[in-house]
């Protein structure tokens, strides 16, 4: 996976690469579906909701310029695999998740698998967490309409990276937002950002 499918896709991010390596993605996935684990697609992992493609993954985290120290919030945990990840390589990952039962068990997991630095939230995470802001970087796993939901602009430290996949006129991109700036990434399929 690593070679074929990230490295030959140019990520060159060195930390990511050995965090894709290392993390058992076939942990944060249903049985009936861990033999998916590392094919090159999302996965379903129950409630209605995928795992991100591994490229996915990791071009998100090599995008949120991970480093030691450094505070993340993920909007989206569903099975904990993306937080799982980005938590090799930063300091502290803040990750909200709308559907209890996935936080729940996304909690468990990544406290049995020893992801100390991973703190896992139930309810909105279009809220963001203004009480751990602000962030280093924030990575949002489902698509937003339009525009990313404000609060999570706001608790972006200034010069910070937001990601966030944005359906415009029917089409889906990772757009990346820094200082009022944004930048169209790539074309993506997300599930939808349900806000409250
Ligand atoms: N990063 C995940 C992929 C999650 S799919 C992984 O590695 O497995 C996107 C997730 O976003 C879904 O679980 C969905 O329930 C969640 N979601 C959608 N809207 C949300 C919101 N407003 N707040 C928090 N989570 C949300």
């Amino acid at each position: 996976m690593v070679d074929r499918q990230l490295r030959s896709r140019g990520i060159d991010d060195d930390c990511v690469l050995r965090a894709m390596g290392e993390v058992p993605r076939e942990l944060f996935l249903p049985e009936d579906v861990r033999g998916d684990a590392y094919r090159d697609g999302a996965v379903p992992i129950g409630a209605g909701q995928t795992m991100s493609q591994p490229w996915i993954v990791a071009c998100m985290t090599m995008l949120a310029e991970p480093a030691p120290g450094m505070r993340a919030l993920e909007v989206g945990t569903g099975s904990g695999y993306g937080a799982a990840v980005l938590s090799r390589c930063c300091g502290e990952v803040v990750t909200i998740e709308r559907h209890a039962e996935l936080a729940e068990r996304a909690r468990a997991l990544l406290a049995e698998l020893g992801y100390a630095n991973v703190e896992v939230r139930a309810g909105d995470g279009s809220r963001g967490a203004p009480d751990r802001a602000p962030f280093d970087s924030i990575l949002v796993t489902a698509v937003a309409e339009d525009e990313p939901p404000p609060a999570l602009r706001e608790q972006l430290r200034s010069g910070g990276v937001l990601l966030c996949p944005v359906r415009r006129d029917g089409a889906e991109q990772l757009m990346r937002f820094r200082d009022g700036e944004e930048q169209a990434v790539v074309p993506v399929r997300f599930v939808p950002l349900v806000a409250e």
